[in-house]
């Protein structure tokens, strides 16, 4: 196994790198690759940057050129559901893209020509990804209270994780009625995010397993960007990184 861990941010991949064995970097394509040993496992971590794009490509080049076998997507999303809280984590069933739209000539949200509107993630990935989680925040509820995350103010105490569909798109969302829109469409709806289903997609075509874990940030309404900003430079990097490490270790095992 060679697993490829993408993130979208900065924050989000720090502490990883800092914890690999033997990390190598290459630029390639405007991304920096590092590859090495984590807990294990032979990984490669890479920034995907924003947008469908930018995560098809990252993706794309992760199986191409740096031969990894599964993918894993670690980042943070806005809540796309009532009882998705902040702090707590969705771990994708299925991703779409919910800006595709070839109707007439293909149903809303079909990507043409797959026939698909929904890309399943890897079930054996998605469970151990799970079940890191859930450890990852039983770990974090068994801390002293002032080395746990609930310090940061964001209540994070009650966090829970969550499984199924999460819709990517390019488009930032920071407004209560387009949420509410995109749930009447898609009632099933769990987390917006702008990367996902692009990795999603490419992992389908190219036959990879895949999974993406995310933190959700904000409730995608118009406190969205400020409660984004907030949560990623306190709190992100830290799920990111526990999550990252349990899942690591499971795998090895
Ligand atoms: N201003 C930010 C832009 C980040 S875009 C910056 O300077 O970096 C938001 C990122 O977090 C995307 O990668 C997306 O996947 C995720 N995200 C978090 N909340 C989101 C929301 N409400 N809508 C869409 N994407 C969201």
């Amino acid at each position: 196994m060679r697993l490829g861990i993408i993130s979208a941010l900065h924050e989000e991949q720090q502490g990883l790198i800092e914890a690999m064995q033997g990390p190598v970097s290459h630029s390639h394509g405007m991304r920096e690759y590092t590859l090495g040993t984590l807990w294990e496992i032979d990984a490669v971590c890479v920034l995907s940057r924003i947008g469908k794009v930018a995560a098809a490509m990252t993706a794309s080049i992760l199986v191409e050129k740096y031969g990894v076998t599964h993918i894993v997507f670690t980042g943070v999303a806005g809540s796309g559901d009532p009882k998705v809280n902040v702090g707590d984590i969705v771990v994708a069933e299925s991703l779409l893209q919910h800006d595709m739209d070839a109707s007439p000539l293909f149903p809303r949200f079909e990507v043409p020509l797959t026939g698909l509107q929904r890309f399943g993630s890897d079930l054996v990935l998605s469970e151990a990804l799970a079940g890191a989680a859930e450890q990852f925040l039983r770990q974090q509820a068994e801390k002293p209270a002032d080395s746990a995350l609930e310090i940061e103010g964001f209540g994070l105490q009650h966090a829970r994780v969550h499984r199924g569909m999460i819709a990517s798109g390019d488009q930032f969302i920071s407004s209560a009625a387009h949420l509410r829109q995109l749930k009447q469409d898609l009632p099933d709806l769990l987390a917006v995010e702008m990367e996902g289903a692009a990795v999603a997609q490419v992992c389908f075509e190219l036959g990879v397993p895949f999974t993406v874990m995310r933190t959700i940030s904000d409730n995608a309404n118009e406190e969205a960007a400020v409660d984004f900003m907030r949560f990623v430079q306190t709190v992100a990097s830290r799920y990111a990184f526990g999550v990252v490490k349990n899942l690591c270790q499971r795998l090895a095992a």
